[in-house]
């Protein structure tokens, strides 16, 4: 079968690899159908991340099952399901409380499409994808909902969601600030949306970007271009912007007792943080790997309800063939290829 390969900086091509087979009782084999692509793969592409090639590239995507294990009794093949980027076991301490990022049943930071650093699970730009814990992983796609607007479900989707569900559940119809920008942006967008579609008081989305301003307002976002030393204060905060700037305005914006989320990954310099003004304000912070598993079902209940649109934030739809050119050509927020 053909896999789409990480081959150098800006270099992507198509691989001829032995399909992968049901190993286990407990594994199914899937189709990617619809594969989005992730913010951090336009740092992987440009051969500016910790991921050195060559390996497959792509973690998010909604599948159609092949086959499964005799052990699989909940699953059908012809199905279609999201598939975290994230393997997990489902049965051990970790995955019983949610946490499937640091499960312990797998080597850690087990992942698809970031390559032999992580393990080797292969990418979604495949024809062919081995998961091993398939009742556990997989999430059924509801009829009607169209794969490539959920694709991002396997993570960016997921990732947003973290930063904004639970604040908003602890304190419904709080006020939500979400600095994006990190990388195409997409997981900040995604967060303006989830805000707005969990009923928010109001959403407020800063971005030098006016596209992706324009896509934030569709999703019934404020929006503003400057990054000011402070605004608000909202009690839920978001820093989507990998920015030291977007962070510190994201913190010393969190009203007392609020909450900020970082999606953002600072590879480089450790930024400073105001720790004396959250001290005394009482603010928590929270950062590091989405649960994607955990956070899945939710992103997806949403958007089978219409309440979020996901498919705004997409920039384009092209067909499997074009994958190289499209991701090379980069511009995108959120790039999703089709069969
Ligand atoms: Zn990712
Ligand atoms: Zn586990």
């Amino acid at each position: 079968m053909q896999q789409l390969t990480f081959t150098g900086p800006d270099a992507l091509e198509w691989r001829d690899v032995d399909e992968p087979r049901l190993h286990s009782d407990r594994a199914a084999l899937v189709r990617p159908l619809a594969v989005a692509t992730c913010d951090l793969d336009a740092l992987i592409i440009a051969g500016a991340s910790p991921f050195q090639p060559p390996f497959a590239i792509g973690h998010e995507c909604v599948a159609e099952i092949l086959d499964v294990g005799d052990g699989v009794g909940s699953l059908q093949p012809g199905q279609l399901v999201s598939v975290p980027f994230q393997i997990s076991c489902g049965a051990c301490e970790a995955c019983a409380a949610g946490r499937t990022a640091n499960c312990s049943g797998v080597a850690f930071m087990s992942t698809y499409g970031f390559g032999p650093a992580v393990e080797q699970w292969g990418g979604f730009l495949a024809d062919v994808v081995s998961v091993p814990f398939a009742e556990h992983m997989l999430v059924p796609i509801p009829g009607g909902l169209e794969p490539a607007a959920v694709a991002s479900a396997s993570d960016n989707l997921s990732d947003a969601w973290r930063a904004v569900g639970p604040a908003l559940a602890e304190q419904p119809g709080a006020d939500v600030l979400v600095v994006g920008g990190a990388g195409p942006g997409s997981i900040g967008l995604y967060a303006a949306g989830l805000a707005v579609a969990l009923g928010a008081g109001s959403v407020m989305y800063v971005d030098a970007d006016e596209r992706r301003r324009e896509t934030a307002a569709k999703l019934g976002a404020g929006t503003l271009a400057e990054t000011p030393r402070r605004l608000g204060p909202y009690s839920v905060t978001v820093d989507a912007s990998a920015d030291p700037d977007g962070l510190a305005l994201a913190l010393r914006s969190t009203a007392p007792d609020g909450v900020c989320t970082s999606t953002a990954i600072y590879f480089a310099e450790q930024p400073p943080m105001p720790l004396l003004e959250m001290y005394t304000k009482g603010i928590t912070f929270r950062t590091g790997r989405v649960n994607a598993r955990d956070a899945m079902p939710h992103v997806i209940e949403l958007a089978a309800s219409g309440a979020l649109r996901p498919e705004l934030v997409t920039t384009a739809v092209v067909p499997w063939a074009q994958a190289p050119d499209a991701l090379l050509e980069r511009g995108w927020t959120k790039l999703v290829i089709t069969r």
